[in-house]
């Protein structure tokens, strides 16, 4: 890939160019790739770039601006050490040993832009502390060479706290949108010119300290159930092919059995109906047969497709992080605090802002509604404690693992009532297990870890015969394929079909995997129907590399986004394809 550099350099000159002749003096380059452990190739090629760009610089201020973690020390060095720079940016919130680097060595006379306010979170910023930080630089970089900035770009945060009208008037002091960073940056920037706007200071304290001694931000028993947890393994305790022996005698189900990932499809009718139920256009008991009516309506179709385990449809979930965040304490829910997930996707994560508890039980109604409707194993659908947390607005004032150990608490409680309301089939998704990966992979382990141990936290106490299902959204697994085991899941379900079938190429590799497994048989973020010649042809493949007593059939994902007119066949077509394989498989024998 660096290879390309020569052809890309002189397109960088010409935009140079042409913002020199519009006047443009100061000019940042976004290099967050110095915060990923760039090998000797690496920084080399970036010097090698920049001292090609030196003469198209002349005349030009320059700043590099690296983020979201440390840079490591020798990547630090070299970056420092380019002459034709003005300026270094700095993320001193998710790279705080970075600034041990600088106070060891700053080159004179460049500017340091400090990103010392959270431009990916939505806290207030701790003003003393930074002011005490940036007091502390300026004394190694000199008065005029100090920027105060924020720590990135404020596009992972939230707009403008003014819009949050509803919100609980303490939590909302608490909290700075992007609107507020700015303030906030400004407001140190003057004290360090010795303007400092007293009031905005102390009110910036009181409402620290009200966050941290609030009484709804601490719950004591919380606290020590997650301490209790350190330090053990939290695993079931019988292996997982004895324990898929039980399920299959307790469950009963034909091989490639055939199942979908949670959600139908999302009718307008459906949302209408949560929307006047949410405000209080229609009544309780409304809006529970409207739901009733709906997941009734999702069985009959499942058993009249012939599914072996069925869903009911999450047709009560707007989102699976917020339909479980509206019920846990400790969470607190924004009206208008969009950011953007990805390409012209918007979401609204919740803000964890104090210790996680399930003040009740959060699906066991519907789940068993649900169940009461067939004789088939119907789902149990929960969210696991990474996704969670990775899709929420996380509390900064202790570290994420305790949080997601807490939530995972509250998650287990919620497995036990399934399994108590005689649900025998809990899925327990994953969805952003990945996404959570720490961009340095010194970091990777570490993480990795205490994200398995939460999952396995929530079904540690589960019963043999009850099969946990777990399911993620993307297929590039290849090099987490072991922390994906340790998860110790009865069956997981993944994306599979979208990524071309990038996933079973780790099993080709001779991998050992001796759960459950459904690699998702086709797409459905495309409308397109699959044949059921194509999804026979996927399974095919897939029984050429996994052992054909632990393959699973579903799709890759959740339903909600596509049209009845769509599901129906694809499912028929689904359903034929592995009733297909399994004649065929029958009859070979
Ligand atoms: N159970 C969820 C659904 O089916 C999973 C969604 C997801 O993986 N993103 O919608
Ligand atoms: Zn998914």
């Amino acid at each position: 890939m660096l290879s390309l550099l020569g052809k890309i350099i002189p397109v960088y000159k010409e935009v140079i160019c042409e913002l020199k002749a519009a006047g443009v003096s100061w000019i940042q380059f976004d290099e967050p790739t110095f915060v990923t452990d760039p090998d000797s190739h690496k920084l080399q090629a970036f010097v090698e770039a920049y001292s090609e760009l030196q003469l198209s610089l002349s005349g030009m201020s320059v700043i590099i601006e690296t983020y979201f973690a440390d840079v490591p020390a020798e990547a630090y060095r070299t970056l420092t050490s380019l002459k034709c720079i003005t300026g270094f940016g700095f993320d001193l919130v998710r790279g705080t040993k970075t600034l041990d680097l600088i106070k060891d060595n700053f080159p004179k006379g460049k500017y340091l832009f400090a990103g010392v306010v959270d431009g990916r979170n939505i806290w207030a910023n701790d003003l003393a502390a930074s002011l005490c930080t940036l007091e502390e630089l300026e004394g190694i970089v000199g008065k005029d060479k100090l920027v105060v900035s924020t720590s990135c770009s404020l596009l992972h945060t939230a707009v403008d706290l003014i819009n949050e009208t509803k919100l609980d008037k303490e939590i909302k002091s608490w909290l700075a949108f992007a609107a507020q960073k700015v303030v906030e940056v400004n407001a140190l920037a003057k004290a360090l010119a010795g303007q400092k706007d007293e009031e905005f200071f102390s009110a910036n304290t009181s409402a620290q300290a009200s966050r941290k001694f609030s009484p709804r931000v601490t719950n004591e028993a919380v606290q020590k159930a997650a301490a209790a947890l350190k330090g053990s393994y939290h695993r079931r305790s019988t292996n997982v092919s004895a324990r898929l022996d039980a399920q299959k005698n307790k469950l009963n189900l034909p091989i490639l059995p055939t199942t979908t990932i949670g959600s139908f499809p999302q009718t307008i009718e459906l949302r209408r109906v949560r929307r006047e139920y949410k405000a209080k256009k229609i009544s309780e008991e409304e809006y529970i047969m409207a739901i009733k009516e709906e997941i009734n309506k999702v069985v009959k179709l499942q058993e009249e497709l012939d599914i072996d385990v069925l869903v009911h449809g999450e047709p009560e979930r707007n989102d699976m992080v917020e339909y479980f965040g509206e019920q846990l304490s400790g969470f607190a829910f924004t009206a208008n605090g969009w950011v953007q997930s990805y390409g012209s996707r918007c979401v609204k994560p919740p803000i964890i802002y104090g210790d996680v508890s399930r003040p009740k039980p959060m699906t066991i109604f519907w789940s068993s509604t649900a169940q009461s409707m067939t004789s088939r194993p119907m789902k149990g659908m929960l969210t696991g404690p990474v996704t969670i947390l990775n899709w929420s607005f996380v509390r900064n004032d202790q570290p994420r693992f305790e949080t997601c150990y807490q939530i995972a608490l509250a998650i287990k409680d919620e497995v036990e009532d399934l399994e108590k309301a005689g649900i025998n089939v809990i899925q327990i998704d994953e969805a952003a297990l990945r996404e959570g990966l720490p961009l340095r992979k010194s970091e990777h382990a570490f993480y990795l870890d205490w994200a398995v141990h939460s999952f396995r936290i929530t079904n540690c106490g589960a019963k043999d015969t009850t099969q946990i299902h777990t399911h993620m959204c993307y297929s590039n697994f290849n090099d987490i394929i072991h922390s994906i085991i340790d998860m110790d899941a009865d069956v997981i379900t993944i994306e599979n079909s979208r990524s071309d079938e990038k996933l079973l190429s780790v099993f080709r590799e001779g991998v050992k995997y001796g759960a459950g497994i459904g690699p998702g048989v086709y797409d459905i973020h495309s409308p397109r129907i699959p044949s059921t010649e194509e999804i026979a042809d996927r399974i095919n493949k897939m029984l050429a590399v996994l052992e054909s007593n632990i393959l699973w059939v579903n799709p890759d994902c959740g339903l909600k986004t596509r049209k009845y007119a769509e599901v129906k066949p694809a499912l028929q077509n689904m359903i034929a394809a592995a009733k297909l394989l399994r004649t065929q498989m029958a009859s070979a024998k």
